[in-house]
Order: C-alpha cells, then structure tokens, then sequence
C-alpha cells in the first residue's frame, strides 16, 4: 500500500528515538513491500526557534494531509515559562484541529523487565490492558474562573463526546478480550452520572457481545495495582484518564517502553512514545526508543490497517527484550547498555 507518513521529530530526545522509528518504518516497506512517503516538519520548541510558532500553518497542513503522523516529544527548560510561546500548545492545536478525542494507552509488562522492588510477579503475570482515555472534554476545557477567594473549574460533557469515545473503546474491547471497564465518580459527579447511562445504552444497544462493568474511579487505582490483570479496556473521561494511565503505566516497569495512539472519527492518528522530551538524557544516544517503536506498530496497526506488519514489529521487540538488548533505564548496573540506535537496529533485525 501507499501512505504518507508526517514525522515530527521535537525535541529532547524526540530526535533520537524518531529516527528508530523511521528506521523501522522504511524496513518494514521494504520487506512487505509497501510504498511509505515519511516527511519531517519541525514541532514543538525546535519549530518555536525555527519559526515563532509551536505548531507552523506547514506543519499542520502536512498532518493534515497525512495518513498518520509520528511525534517525539515536545517542550523543555529552553521554553519554560516565562517564555510566552510554548512547545506544549502545538501538541495541543495539533490534537484539536486532527479532531483527536480518545487517546489509546496498551500496558503488557514484559515478564523479563518486571519491577519486582515495587510489584510481585503473580500481580503482574498476564496483565494485557487497554486505557481508552477521553481527549477534548471535561474538567480541563471547562470554563475556568478566578474570584479574590475562590476559583471555579466547570466539568462539561455532551452525549455527543461521551457516545464517540465509548463506541471507539467498544470496537477495541470488541478485537480484543471483549470485556470494558467504564471508569466514573457517579456517586458524586452529575457529568459521571451522563457517563454511566450513555455508556450504558451505547452498550447495550450496539454491542450486546461486550461485557461491560462500571468501576468508580478511586476503586479502579486501588484495583490498577491489587489486580491489573483483571482489565481488559478501560473507558474514562479526561481528567481521570489521565491520572490512570500515569498509574498504569508504572506497571510495565519504564516510562520508556510505552507507547501512545490518539484517534479520531477517521483513521488518521497520532503516534508518540508517552514519555517527555527527557532533557537530562537528550543527545547523548542513550534514550530507550521502545515505546516509539510500539507506537510505530500501532500506527501501522490503526491508521495503515495493516495488522499483520504490527503484530511483526511487536514480536521483533518482545525478541530484542528477551536477548537482553535494553537502554541504560531497562538494564543493571553491571550490564553494558545498549544505545538508543542499537535498539533500533536489534529490532530492525528481528523484523
Ligand atoms: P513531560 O512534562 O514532557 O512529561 P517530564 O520531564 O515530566 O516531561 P520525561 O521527559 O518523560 O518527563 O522524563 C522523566 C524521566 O524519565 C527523566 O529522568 C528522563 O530522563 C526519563 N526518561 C523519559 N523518557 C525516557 C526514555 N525514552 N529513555 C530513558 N529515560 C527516559
Ligand atoms: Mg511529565
């Protein structure tokens, strides 16, 4: 097939671990033999000093036309506050002009890499979730209002936005173990109250074959670590998901590994490792490029429709893990690291 791949390398260590990923890319044409177009535009901090801009009006039309687009990482001490103009409001204008409202995190420890200084194995065994997260509602987009004394945050959700997310995390339960886990505070939120029933009747009236339980939201971050096992997919609204994929994500051991998909009405996507632009570690070579590999296998997977070419790159970087190829945050002390282009050519190998 032909795609147009739009590549927004950032900043930080985005550079270092895209360019893994369009390493992968371009291996993965030549062996299926695919046509993929990859263009670079610059995004975030990298695009500010180039242009004035986070987000230029080039950009944004190149991910417009895209298929998909594969993001670093944005921002940086360089752009902090005071500055006026920040990295983190391209991702954000980016997001909402692609009309991006869930926002896909897949958690699968790798049993060799499990974290046993803060989780037991038997917790961890067979864990395999999905956090569908919603992306452009609730408290964070509501009207906000200062006062001398007090200040107020509204949470708004439409049924429209609540319906849209709830189907698209259905159609992925439906694919998968076909068990979904809505996530509310209805015994105190009125907008959690909206939640529960939509998603009820979104349930029960398109997707008889789904099981479907509600979960409050402080007993789902007891149950996230107690029982990860348990979930399937997982359905929140935004604030919510938020917190829980940062408590998910601690489950499969470094923030490194984990990568990210944010969908939309279409198939055009959103594609970023779920880690920051990591200053500290930036242009030294060393930064795990994991997690952007498997948001490579998940763009071919959701935008490209191409399942079988995800499911190949997953299992070459299950077979990297195991013949012990991991980045300074994955390895002990003892153990001579691999770089962040190791990685990349390990799993390019086993492709
Ligand atoms: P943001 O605000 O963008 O989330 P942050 O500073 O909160 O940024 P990260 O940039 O993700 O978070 O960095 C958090 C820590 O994790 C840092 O110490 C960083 O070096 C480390 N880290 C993040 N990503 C990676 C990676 N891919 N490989 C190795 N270490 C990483
Ligand atoms: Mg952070």
């Amino acid at each position: 097939m032909k795609a147009l791949i739009a590549v927004l390398p950032g900043d930080g260590i985005g550079p270092e671990v895209v360019e893994q990923g369009t390493r992968l890319l371009k291996a993965v044409a030549e062996r299926f033999s695919h046509s993929f177009e990859l263009v670079e535009a610059p995004m975030g901090g990298a695009a500010i000093d180039l242009t004035g801009s986070p987000l230029p009006p080039e950009t944004l039309a190149l991910c417009q036309r895209a298929d998909a687009v594969l993001l670093g990482a944005v921002g940086g001490p360089k752009w902090d506050p005071p500055a006026k103009v920040r990295p983190e409001q391209g991702l954000l204008a980016l997001r909402k002009e692609l009309g991006l409202f869930a926002n896909l995190r897949p958690v699968t420890p790798v049993p060799s890499l499990y974290d046993t200084s803060t989780l037991k194995p038997e917790v961890l065994r067979g864990v395999d979730l999905l956090v569908v997260r919603e992306l452009t509602g609730g408290i964070y987009f509501g009207e906000k209002r200062r006062e001398e004394d007090r200040a107020f945050d509204a949470c708004v959700y439409t049924v429209d936005e609540v319906v849209r997310v709830v189907r698209a995390a259905a159609v992925l339960a439906r694919a998968r173990r076909k068990r979904l886990t809505s996530v509310d505070k209805a015994n105190v939120l009125e907008t959690s109250r909206l939640w529960r029933s939509v998603t009820e009747r979104i349930v029960s009236e398109e997707f008889p074959d789904i099981e479907l339980k509600h979960m409050l939201v402080d007993a789902c971050a007891m149950h996230l670590i107690k029982r990860p096992a348990d979930f399937d997919v997982i359905v929140t609204e935004n604030m919510f998901g938020d917190i829980l994929t940062d408590e998910a994500a601690m489950l499969s051991g470094s923030i490194g590994m984990l990568p990210s998909a944010s969908l939309g009405a279409n198939r055009r996507g959103l594609y970023e490792p779920i880690h920051g632009s990591a200053p500290d570690i930036a242009g030294r070579g060393v930064a795990n490029p994991y997690g952007t590999l498997l948001s490579v296998a998940m763009l071919l997977r959701h935008s490209l429709g191409l399942e079988q070419e995800a499911r190949a790159v997953e299992a070459a970087v299950a077979s990297s893990l195991d013949a012990g190829v991991l980045t300074a945050d994955l390895s002990a002390p003892s153990t001579r690291p691999a770089g962040t282009r190791e990685v990349g050519g390990s799993v390019i190998d086993r492709l």
